[in-house]
């Protein structure tokens, strides 16, 4: 079943309903793709193959008695380990919550199953979404489909090696600081992080509540808007959702914005960024241009990179995020206790007090431990003006420039990582050198804006690297439009990582 493996999610819904491949074909080809590949890779926390067989099976039945089967009617789809559903395990990939079965599904993956998608599992990432490279997972670490001695990106690195290993079409991530588009980009494939509120966040385990936002990683830009459109809408169930109607992103993802003004942040054009993904970037934006595009430069002052003498980068927008995300995780996360939810201690005696602290320093990994410890003290009496409270002033200095720079483009193209895939283990022990894979992704996360990655070019030593699409709040649709016509027009060829399934 290579061919099914093959095909893009919107290639294989067609086919599913033209009758030239079954759904119950198509989620076994997965299926046997993962038990081949997931060895290397470490994509999946957990396969749901009983439950996504009969899904499909289902799907076949209703297709001959002539039922129409929705959006996604038979296409398989992989779903980060932090989004819950009814059965099998929601872990977070976290010793934590590694028995946690949630009483209910996320809007999110409800809202794939009524249209039709079968869901195959849960893809591996970083322990509760915190990092940039899924080797915080207490899992195992996700490998690099293009080159397993590297990381796949973070913290849904798992749902990003996946699609690009054709072990399924698609798959959902969650994004707080880049966690969708970053491994989407070192993985070769596209990823979209929508407006925050446009996808309901019930049912996603919370990292940073007014940062985390669902959203697909798919092959094409066309599956990207596909997916959009089906987990995008107000729920009731979660009071941040936007009640706006949700445009049919899927069918006019092909026509193009004419005209197009795109923006050139001139601060993430430095010396801070990688030479190759520059050239590869000043590439794209002259074949836009050479289709009648206006290229205009525009300043993104609080979101500028500062360079040291020794080398050393630093941003306000990740000082910024990094306080915000971790004093949100830190009360986000207080929940773990052993006796609400997660984990207990095997160890008896001691009192509550004991017993609590043993249950989360068991249950808890090293950065998830660091980030609590450091958000707690944001917080603290003393220091929360200090540090959460001018955090938050700079937040809103962040937002007011892309609100300009959008008043002269309708787009920003922007790297979305500053460099490829790198090795295994070459951040792990240095902290500050992980946060600082966020400085082209997070700031847009603190201005709530939606921004996609889609693959460019590879560098000279086969690593993909990837392009970021800004748009402004709700512009969802100007995203999509704009990265699927860089995808028709560019010359960038269909290249297939090492590790493939098909
Ligand atoms: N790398 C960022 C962090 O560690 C972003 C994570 C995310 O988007 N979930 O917080």
């Amino acid at each position: 079943m290579t061919d099914a493996l093959d095909m893009t999610a919107t290639q294989l819904r067609d086919a599913i309903a033209a009758g030239d491949v079954s759904a119950g074909e198509a989620t076994r080809a997965c299926l046997d793709a993962i038990e081949r590949t997931d060895g290397q890779l470490a994509c999946f926390n957990e396969v749901y193959a009983d439950r996504a067989t009969q899904q499909a099976d289902r799907i076949d039945q209703r297709l001959a008695a002539g039922e129409s089967v929705g959006a996604l009617g038979g296409v398989p789809v992989a779903v980060k380990d932090n989004m819950c559903t009814a059965y099998g395990r929601t872990t977070c990939a976290s010793r934590m919550l590694a028995e946690f079965r949630a009483p209910y599904t996320a809007t999110a993956v409800t809202k794939l199953e009524a249209a039709g998608a079968v869901i195959l599992g849960k893809t591996n990432m970083d322990e509760f979404a915190m990092g940039s490279s899924t080797e915080h997972s207490a899992v195992a670490p996700t490998r690099n489909p293009w080159d397993t001695s590297r990381v796949p990106g973070g913290s849904s690195g798992g749902s990003a090696a996946a699609v690009a290993s054709r072990q399924c079409p698609a798959a959902l991530g969650s994004d707080t600081g880049g966690s969708i588009r970053q491994p989407a980009a070192l993985c070769g494939v596209v990823g979209f992080k929508p407006t925050y509120g446009r996808v309901s966040r019930y049912g996603l385990v919370a990292f940073g509540s007014s940062l985390d936002q669902i959203g697909p990683v798919t092959r094409d830009v066309r599956d990207a808007a596909l997916l959009s459109a089906v987990i995008a809408g107000h729920d009731p169930h979660d009071s941040t959702s936007i009640d706006r109607p949700v445009p049919d992103y899927a069918a006019d993802v092909h026509t193009p914005v004419e005209p197009l003004r795109i923006g050139m942040p001139r601060e993430w054009f430095t010396d801070a960024l990688d030479g190759e993904i520059a050239a590869a970037l000043r590439r794209a934006a002259k074949t836009y241009e050479r289709h009648g595009a206006e290229l205009v430069h525009v300043s993104l002052p609080h979101s500028r990179i500062d360079v040291a003498d020794d080398g050393a980068l630093s941003s306000y927008a990740v000082s910024c995020y990094y306080i915000v995300c971790m004093a949100e995780a830190s009360s986000n996360l207080a929940r773990y206790d052993g006796v609400q939810y997660g984990h207990r201690t095997d160890q008896a005696g001691g009192d509550i007090v004991e017993m609590l602290c043993r249950s989360r320093a068991e249950g808890f990994g090293e950065e998830v431990k660091r980030r609590v410890m450091l958000g707690t003290y944001t917080l603290s009496a003393g220091y929360y003006d200090a540090y959460y409270n001018k955090a938050l002033k700079v937040r809103r200095l962040i937002a007011r420039d892309f609100q300009q720079a959008f008043e002269r483009c309708d787009v920003l193209l922007c790297p979305a990582t500053p460099s490829v895939a790198f090795e295994l283990g070459s951040k792990t022990d240095d902290p500050m050198a992980m946060y600082l894979q966020d400085i082209y992704t997070n700031s847009l996360n603190l201005a709530g804006l939606p921004g996609l990655s889609l693959p460019i070019a590879l560098s000279d030593s086969g690593l993909p690297i990837g392009m970021q699409l800004i748009g402004p709040a709700l512009g969802e649709q100007t995203v999509l439009r704009a990265a699927r016509m860089y995808e028709t027009i560019s010359d960038a060829a269909d290249h297939k990582p090492s590790v493939t399934a098909s």
